[in-house]
């Protein structure tokens, strides 16, 4: 009986066990969801290229022709 206790809680372990997104390994406890600290590194370079790469909010010009001169009275 209590190996199916045993085997239950194998299998709970292995599905929480996640990958590390990075490169595949498995994930460690301390850097979770990555494998090491290196990997969350890259996470977090790519996440902030990605960031930087996003233009900040582009302020769309009204209507913003340019007037011809063509104002010219003879006072
Ligand atoms: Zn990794």
């Amino acid at each position: 009986m209590s190996d199916k206790i045993a085997d239950l809680a194998a299998l709970r372990a292995q599905k929480r066990r996640r990958k590390c997104p990075i490169c595949g390994k498995p994930a460690s406890e301390q850097s979770r969801p990555f494998c090491s600290e290196a990997c969350r590194r890259i996470d977090l370079d790519r996440w902030r290229t990605e960031a930087y790469r996003i233009p900040a909010e582009e302020s769309d010009e009204e209507e913003s022709q340019p007037k011809p001169d063509d104002e010219e009275k003879d006072g």
